[in-house]
């Protein structure tokens, strides 16, 4: 069934997503603060608004793809103004708390709302393949569901309006611990006089076998296609690891969970984004890990 898409946020993620809404055949009308941006989106089909309010004005479906929690909330003030019954979908990764504001913006005035953050990253996007984490009741996730489907290969429905920003900052606790974990291990057996290589062959058949180790390995060799071989070009950009973790010790300060390995990735991805490691692919956390004492 072809739908009439809003899309707002049409940067790294958003543009190849709206890319990927044109090819499945719906109306995709975008919208970007950023003019190359909208070029982009253009070139791919977007029919380029010249507001983000102009975009959603006739839309079934609004999506947005924006940085940070501030920008959905004021995106979403004037958005759920100027759209009509629609189906307000947003992939941006926000705090759990901005993501059940934002659907109480959207229900408040008749729309329907659902959070569904992405894992995949850029090459997901682009080759629609990114995994979705819903939060909505089940009659607003089995209307989003098909929408999601045409952007990824797999959509969970995780619970109520929050939930699936509660599912990507607890995927992303476990990504930013365990690549330090695997640094961490690297760096030792360095020290211990162990080449990458050995340890490689070793920890991914064994029990340390993870994501961290055998697809983003943060040492050059072992994985032929992970950023450290070219310079820890992200990938998965630090800055935004220090995000996703951030948000992830906000949440367990606001439920007292217990996140002490999660609350130190915290801090240690922050001191290194901080730095001239925010644009690296978060890999690079190993070049800092080194140099600790
Ligand atoms: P990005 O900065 O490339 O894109 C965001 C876009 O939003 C920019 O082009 C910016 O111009 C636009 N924008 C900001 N305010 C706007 C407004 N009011 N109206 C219209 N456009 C506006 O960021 P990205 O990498 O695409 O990430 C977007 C979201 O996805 C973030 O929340 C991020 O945490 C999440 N995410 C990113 C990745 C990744 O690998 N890049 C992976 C998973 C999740």
């Amino acid at each position: 069934m072809t739908l009439a898409i809003g899309f707002v946020g049409l940067g790294n993620m958003g543009g190849p997503m709206a890319a990927n809404l044109v090819k499945a055949g719906h109306r995709v009308t975008g919208y970007d603060l950023s003019a190359a941006a909208r070029e982009r989106a253009a070139a791919h089909g977007v029919t380029v608004a010249g507001s983000a309010a102009e975009a959603v004005t006739d839309a079934e479906v609004v999506l947005t793809m924006l940085p940070t929690g501030r920008h959905v909330l004021d995106a979403y003030e004037e958005l759920t103004l100027a759209a009509s019954g629609a189906l307000f979908v947003d992939c941006s990764t926000v705090a759990v708390g901005d993501a059940r504001v934002a659907a109480d913006l959207a229900r408040t005035v008749g729309h329907r709302a659902v959070d569904a953050p992405v894992s995949g990253g850029v090459p997901g996007a682009e080759a629609a393949s990114l995994t979705f984490m819903a939060g909505g009741d089940e009659a607003e996730f089995a209307e989003a569901e098909p929408v999601l489907a045409a952007m990824g290969r797999k959509v969970v429905h995780c619970g109520g309006s929050g939930a699936g920003q509660a599912a990507k900052i607890c995927n992303n606790m476990i990504l930013g611990v365990s690549m330090i974990a695997v640094s961490e291990a690297f760096v030792l057996g360095e020290r211990l006089g162990l080449s990458h290589q050995a340890l490689y062959e070793v920890a991914s058949t064994a029990s340390g076998q993870c994501w961290a180790l055998t697809t983003n390995c943060p040492v050059p060799g072992p994985v032929p296609t992970s950023p450290a071989n070219r310079d820890y070009a992200a990938g998965f950009a630090a800055a935004l690891m220090a995000k996703d973790l951030g948000l992830a010790a906000d949440a367990a300060t606001a439920t007292a969970a217990p996140t002490e390995l999660g609350r130190r990735a915290a801090e240690l991805f922050a001191d290194f984004a901080r730095g001239e490691g925010g644009g690296l692919d978060f890999s690079a956390i190993i070049t800092t890990l080194r140099e600790r004492v």
